[in-house]
């Protein structure tokens, strides 16, 4: 399993394509798996850009993990965000389920990232839910990276300002130096 991390508009979707089609791995996007079967109030609050509770979104992982072969080497877009995931993630590593190679972590600064939001419009991409979902991210996700790297995670940092094909291009070369 890869995970790939970053802040919203950082490219994590994008560059999460194009790993798959590149490697054939098997992409899970949490955002796109919960905006298809999230709800009601649920729903509202992930679009103003809140983080959904951990144990639901665990739930579903579990599910949609259930749901693979286990040769399939998947990529994950958008999962852990919280430490509680990351430790039920580890906890799974450590039963056996899988093995975890790396994270990468996109970064990019609010700035960098608010005009490719404004720009791309999709439904969560209003001012308010920007912002709550950047707030979000250095509360819940920052400190996540330090406990994965704490934990044994070898966390790779890719310049996600760029040119999504120069991304691409590092994230290819530090997988062929795995
Ligand atoms: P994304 O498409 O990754 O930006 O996710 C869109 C929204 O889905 C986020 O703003 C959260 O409301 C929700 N979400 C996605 N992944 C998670 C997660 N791992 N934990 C909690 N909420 C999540």
């Amino acid at each position: 399993m890869i995970l790939l991390m970053g802040i919203a508009g950082s490219g994590k979707g994008t560059q999460g394509k194009m790993l798959a089609d590149l490697e054939g791995f098997h992409l899970i996007s949490m955002g796109e798996v919960l905006r298809m079967y999230i709800t009601g109030k649920k729903r509202e609050r992930m679009l103003a850009g809140e983080l959904l509770d951990d144990k639901e979104i665990i739930g579903i992982v579990d599910r949609v993990l259930k749901s693979l072969p286990d040769s399939e080497e998947v990529l994950m877009d958008g999962f852990p965000r919280t430490i509680s995931q990351a430790e039920w993630l580890l906890k799974q590593v450590k039963a056996g389920r899988f093995k975890l190679d790396l994270a990468f972590h996109l970064t990019a600064s609010r700035q960098a990232v608010k005009e490719r939001l404004i720009n791309r419009a999709r439904v969560d991409d209003k001012d308010d839910a920007i912002e709550q979902r950047f707030d979000e991210y250095e509360r819940s996700t920052q400190p996540l990276l330090k406990w994965l790297a704490d934990h044994g995670v070898k966390v790779v940092d890719v310049n996600a300002e760029r040119p999504p094909e120069q991304v691409h291009a590092d994230i290819v070369k530090h997988l062929s130096k795995r």
